[in-house]
């Protein structure tokens, strides 16, 4: 167990559990780790404010626990999280979306976590109107017409590879990954599954 001094504030990452992507930093004082553990939410002692701040209080936006680690010398937290929306008050998933020179980056770190942004999105549209979203049109026709749509995009794959067109193969490994990620919804699943599937067979190899 983490001890701390009382009025000692230890950083603290916030990782998305289920994509890596680096959320944000706060600092936590004993309270403010007592309050997260007891609550599963991420609270923060605000230095500005001089309080507990519980992350999403006002916005909504809050971060539910799912794993909490320490560094090695116990002078640094991690906390993987599941976010209810944007973390960053800014309205972007996360703090970290600027360079050094202040200009707004593409995409999140690591990059890889693309695939649970775009699996949330697809989330999100399983109440749209299948008239004013695409995915939306696919999930309402259902295995069939996201099942033909695989079936079209994994022959676009091996097109493209065997013009041997590197852009070609990302765009259409793209579309592939994408169609695949709606099936999953369709299916109720996540790609939690598919991952832990990978790991299993890493593991036994
Ligand atoms: P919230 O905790 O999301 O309800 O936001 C309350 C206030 O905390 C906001 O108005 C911001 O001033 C601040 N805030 C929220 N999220 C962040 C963040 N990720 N990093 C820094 N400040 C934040
Ligand atoms: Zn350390
Ligand atoms: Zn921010
Ligand atoms: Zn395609």
């Amino acid at each position: 167990m983490v001890q701390m001094r009382d009025n000692e504030l230890l950083p603290v990452i916030v990782q998305h559990a289920r994509s890596g992507e680096v959320l944000m930093l706060g600092y936590m004082n004993a309270e403010a780790l007592v309050a997260t553990r007891e609550s599963g939410f991420v609270t923060f002692y605000s230095r500005s404010r001089q309080r507990l701040w519980r992350k999403g209080e006002t916005s909504g936006n809050t971060l539910r626990v799912v794993e909490m680690r320490q560094d090695c010398d116990g002078d640094a937290l991690l906390v993987l999280a599941e976010p209810a929306g944007p973390t960053c008050h800014t309205g972007r998933p996360s703090c970290f979306f600027r360079d050094l020179a202040e200009t707004e980056v593409a995409g999140p770190v690591p990059p890889v976590a693309i695939v649970a942004r775009l699996a949330d999105r697809i989330h999100d549209r399983r109440d749209a109107a299948p008239t004013e979203s695409y995915t939306a049109k696919l999930l309402h026709g259902g295995v069939d017409r996201i099942g033909k749509k695989i079936g079209e995009e994994a022959a676009e794959v091996i097109i493209a590879a065997k013009n041997g067109n590197p852009a070609e193969v990302a765009y259409e490994l793209a579309d592939l990954i994408y169609h695949s990620l709606v099936l999953l919804e369709n299916q109720g699943m996540t790609a939690e599954a598919v991952w832990a599937e990978l790991a299993r067979r890493y593991a036994s190899s």
